[in-house]
């Protein structure tokens, strides 16, 4: 992949028709709430059958003008990505393998029948939103850039099929920790009457309509006191999938680390690739297999489980400290953060960072 100062003149900064907000930095700053703030700046561009990709322009962040038949409001025909940007010490900024969004973005359109976009637009659109927007990325401890790539039928055509025009966009937004308390254990509901996805259907794919199905169950979850909900498989409703945003991995007590396979029917996490690397390189034991719940609410009892964690660019990793559902209600262990997600955690933040080796090139300059 050429590096961002190759990339980032394929989206050019037009010249601003307004000033860019005036918006207090530090203000905004000083409590980063996930996604709420937005930055000055955002990337696009179109795609039409005769011409393909063009009109690759970075402008002034704001309001879309779309016809009320746009597609992407009838039938949901959209993907999105979700990756961050991170500022080290010595004040450069960098992102987590554009490379792996880039590849998933193309794997989700491909399932929703749109158009790919190649990775190095992919990227030098990211490369060109933060150089325009760099005064947005904070140098405050957990705290990044948040950049949200989406792609969306824009044909104002009431037909279902697949649409022929489409916008592909990069917005930012400055974030700190996603959960309000850090690196603290979160209590997970399993929903066992909802699920997200089914066989052959969307659940590899990075697509609104998946976050639309988990949006009741997540609901329903915050009212009963928990985080976020832990989905299983359609087929037999046994074993666990993922949560709303987030791959799951157990520890055993004996050391060996469990996540659920690739079956098709849940998202393969970038976070979840390089902790199976970096445990695989350590040369733990690590298993993708399916993770049955029965099973796993009797090794939690039993103590041959040791931990359970979530993990996702939002949050990085998230030790779980309980997993209820209907009928049961069960702490893990002790209930606070254990050793491998504490590790596990810790390795990839100082890799985001900076702060320690980066064997894989991971990490990739802005
Ligand atoms: N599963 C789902 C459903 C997600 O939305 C996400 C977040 N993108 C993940 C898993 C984790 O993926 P990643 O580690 O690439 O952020």
């Amino acid at each position: 992949l050429p590096g961002a100062p190759e990339l980032a003149p394929r989206f050019p900064l037009t010249p601003n028709p307004a000033p860019a907000s005036a918006a207090d930095l530090d203000a905004v700053m000083g409590h980063l709430a996930f996604g709420v703030a937005h930055t000055d700046h955002m990337a696009r561009a179109r795609w039409t059958p005769e011409g393909g990709w063009h009109d690759r322009r970075t402008e002034a962040y704001g309001t879309l003008t779309l016809s009320p038949a746009a597609a992407v409001l009838h039938y949901g025909q959209e993907i999105f990505e979700g990756l961050k940007a991170y500022r080290h010490a010595d004040g450069s900024v960098w992102t987590f393998r554009p490379g792996f969004n880039a590849a998933r973005f193309n794997a989700s359109g491909r399932r929703l029948a749109m158009p790919e976009l190649p990775e190095e637009d992919f990227v030098a659109s990211l490369a060109a939103l933060v150089a325009a927007d760099d005064r947005w990325v904070p140098g405050v401890e957990g705290s990044s850039l948040y950049l949200r790539p989406f792609m969306f039928a824009s044909e104002a055509f009431l037909g279902v099929r697949s649409a022929h025009e489409f916008e592909y966009l990069v917005i930012a937004s400055p974030v700190g920790p996603y959960f309000v308390n850090g690196f603290e254990p979160v209590a997970i509901w399993v929903a066992q009457d909802y699920h997200r996805v089914g066989p052959g259907g969307m659940g590899a794919a990075k697509t609104g309509g998946n976050y639309a199905a988990s949006l009741l169950p997540q609901h329903e979850a915050y009212d009963k006191g928990f985080e976020q909900v832990c989905f299983l498989d359609a087929v037999t409703g046994t074993h666990l999938e993922e949560l709303g945003g987030m791959n799951v991995f157990v520890v055993d007590a004996d050391g060996t680390v469990r996540t659920p396979a690739l079956s098709g029917t849940i998202l393969e996490g970038g976070t979840r690739a390089a902790i199976l690397q970096l445990l695989r390189d350590q040369g733990r034991a690590v298993r993708e297999e399916d993770i049955d719940l029965a099973g796993l609410l009797e090794q939690l009892r039993s103590g041959k489980v040791a931990e359970v964690f979530a993990c996702g660019t939002a949050a990085v990793i998230t030790p779980i400290g309980r997993l209820a559902g209907e009928g049961f209600d069960v702490t893990v262990a002790d209930g606070r953060p254990g050793a491998t997600t504490t590790e596990l955690y810790t390795a990839l933040t100082d890799i985001h960072y900076g702060r320690r080796e980066d064997p894989h090139d991971w990490m990739y300059r802005l």
